[in-house]
């Protein structure tokens, strides 16, 4: 089984560090989240997930979720680990006080959610959509259903779940089946199919809440004629307690290729009673509330995964001999793996990138927050244009990378990776979903280069780019041999998003095969800025932790000159246009 150390340590160094943000901290809410109590609540994050939620990743791997007779049962230790989950107030953290919550930022509870998907992403997939489906009932329900539902779901004794795909349709929601057939006292009943449903049905909580679209028979074909419904497991009473089962019932559950410990469920929907969420019609927008941060939490996935990849992949380094080194002291006998360059690369790759992601992802928990709850529609307004820009980038780019850092893992443990007995061949296993749900990583990057690009005319984008080079200006002497570099890759992703600009009124099908890589390019620029911020602190506070913070500055060295690279390679394969590509005859 691997072993997990949560990294509060970097994770407060964000914290304390490159929490100054102007707007950010004009949030009046978030004035008594101080730096004690963000660490009292991740050292007990440490020891949850360290301890009770780590061994749940093997045994739900050993023993996946079944069907047996109706009933989804969870792996063995799942139930009692989610009782203690509960009891603790983990589905609570980032909730609404009114509704029991205890209002953390998203700073903070995106740091949990790095660490219980390091720990178990089976584990946490089950209280994953629940605070998904909050998100979405908060956003777009009436009072009435907020104060039914949402005190339970934050309480964590009711799940939710978010119901989009069927047979025919998974990434093109427009051909949706399922029927909503309005009753006399406003009510729907639900019928059709939903599949691959996570935690569709389990065992863990009295009532699940399923979030599902549906169409009524009057409304339009496509994307345009699809509605919001919330259709619970059991029928909620007037008085909030629990009533007579709904029309819903779990067909199978998947067998997968990794997360086993979570229920993959297909669902069907017999003249299930529903209500209606936010307007008719105009249900897909309501979703994508739940599915944009949720979207952020997968990106998250992947860098919780790909963190205790590269902690067991450095402890096996530090241990396993093998070959001498060019430079090899040792008479006889081999050398420690971590000696050899070809590893030392490797690793430095896999942290370089995962502390770059990190501290990425603390301005992006920044900038939704903002995007919540400033005061000024304006500033409100600009923060989440650039959620909206990165959330693809962060939801494709980090699961993308972190395919390569499982694999790396893998092939650092040499055999003993492959095989079963280090677990490190279910990390790689786990992470594979995550490019595939929450709209593939393809549809993503498509997202970006037709839509996010031109958002504002294309403002938001070059808004972006120059807010980067101006950071990059004003800063230390010794930063400045990193930003300059940056300048250079900001150049040329700027022709680069020019280049797709240009191609989009003339080519679209160069612009949808430049679409990936364009992406990972932002995405490399993005790490870099995120480490630009960090070599600033670095340098102006060295000498109050050298050990610290030369690390810190030899392991952006590794990025900017091994990884940011990168994003000059995106740009030379996709200038290169897609005639060739569309052409070509498949045999
Ligand atoms: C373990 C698991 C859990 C899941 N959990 C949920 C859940 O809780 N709720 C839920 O509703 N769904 C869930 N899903 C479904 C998941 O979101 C879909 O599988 C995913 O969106 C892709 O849809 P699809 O499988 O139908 O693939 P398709 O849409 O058929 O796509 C197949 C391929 O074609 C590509 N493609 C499709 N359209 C385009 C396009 N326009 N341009 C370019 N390329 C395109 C895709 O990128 C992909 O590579 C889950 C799936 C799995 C396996």
């Amino acid at each position: 089984m691997p072993s997990y150390t949560a990294p509060v340590k970097d994770m407060m160094f964000l914290f304390e560090k490159l929490r100054d943000n102007k707007n950010y901290n004009e949030l009046e809410k978030y004035n008594e989240v101080s730096s004690d109590l963000v660490k009292d609540i991740l050292e007990e994050a440490a020891k949850i997930n360290q301890n009770l939620i780590l061994p749940l990743a093997k045994s739900g791997d050993e023993n996946p979720a079944v069907l047996e007779n109706g009933v989804v049962r969870t792996p063995p230790g799942y139930k009692e680990a989610y009782q203690k989950y509960i009891e603790d107030g983990w589905t609570s953290l980032s909730c609404d006080p009114k509704y029991g919550g205890q209002g953390m930022p998203k700073t903070v509870s995106a740091f949990f959610d790095e660490m219980l998907s390091s720990a178990s992403l089976s584990f946490k997939l089950y209280s994953e959509l629940s605070i998904g489906a909050y998100n979405c009932i908060n956003h777009h329900a009436s009072d009435e259903i907020k104060n039914k539902y949402l005190p339970k779901i934050v309480e964590g004794k009711w799940s939710g779940t978010m119901c989009l795909t069927e047979p025919v349709c998974g990434t093109d929601l427009g051909l949706l089946k399922t029927k909503a057939i309005k009753q006399s006292d406003n009510t729907y009943k639900i019928s059709g199919q939903k599949i691959f449903i996570t935690s569709g049905d389990h065992d863990l909580t009295e009532n699940i809440i399923h979030l599902v679209l549906a169409r009524s028979p009057d409304s339009p074909s496509g994307t345009k004629g699809i509605s919001l419904f919330l259709v619970p497991k059991y029928i909620v009473n007037q008085d909030g307690s629990i009533g007579p089962r709904n029309g819903i019932s779990t067909g199978s559950i998947e067998s997968k290729m990794g997360i086993k410990g979570s229920a993959t469920c297909v669902l069907n929907f017999d003249d299930a009673t529903g209500y209606m969420i936010g307007n008719k019609d105009k249900g897909l927008s309501a979703m994508f509330t739940m599915m944009n941060l949720e979207r952020i939490v997968v990106g998250i996935q992947g860098l919780g995964i790909s963190e205790i990849a590269y902690q067991n992949s450095l402890s096996y380094a530090k241990e396993r001999k093998q070959g001498k080194t060019n430079n090899s002291k040792s008479n006889n006998g081999a050398d420690f793996i971590i000696d050899h360059a070809d590893i030392r690369r490797t690793l430095l790759n896999m942290k370089s990138i995962i502390e770059g992601e990190r501290a990425l992802c603390f301005w992006l928990s920044q900038q939704t927050e903002v995007s919540l709850y400033h005061p000024d529609e304006k500033i409100k307004q600009a923060a989440l244009d650039y959620v909206s820009l990165m959330t693809p980038v962060v939801k494709s780019l980090f699961t993308d990378l972190a395919m390569e850092i499982t694999s790396d893992a893998m092939q650092i443990h040499g055999g003993y990776g492959y095989t079963k007995d280090q677990g490190i061949e279910q990390l790689y296993r786990d992470n594979r979903i995550t490019p595939i749900y929450e709209g593939t990583n393809s549809v993503q990057a498509a997202d970006l280069v037709f839509r996010k690009l031109s958002n504002k005319k294309g403002d938001v984008i070059n808004k972006f780019l120059e807010m980067i080079k101006s950071e990059c200006e004003s800063k230390n002497e010794k930063v400045k041999t990193f930003s300059k570099e940056l300048n250079h890759y900001l150049g040329i992703l700027s022709k680069f998003t020019d280049w797709i600009n240009d191609k989009n009124k003339i080519e679209k099908d160069d612009v949808s095969a430049a679409a990936n890589d364009y992406l990972k390019s932002l995405g490399y620029v993005s790490i870099a800025y995120a480490w630009i911020k960090i070599l600033e602190v670095s340098f102006n506070d060295f000498n109050t932790n050298k050990e610290f913070y030369s690390d810190k500055i030899n392991t952006a060295k590794f990025y900017f000159d091994k990884v940011l690279p990168r994003a000059e390679y995106h740009y030379k394969s996709a200038i290169s246009g897609s005639s060739n590509i569309m052409n070509f005859k498949f045999n």
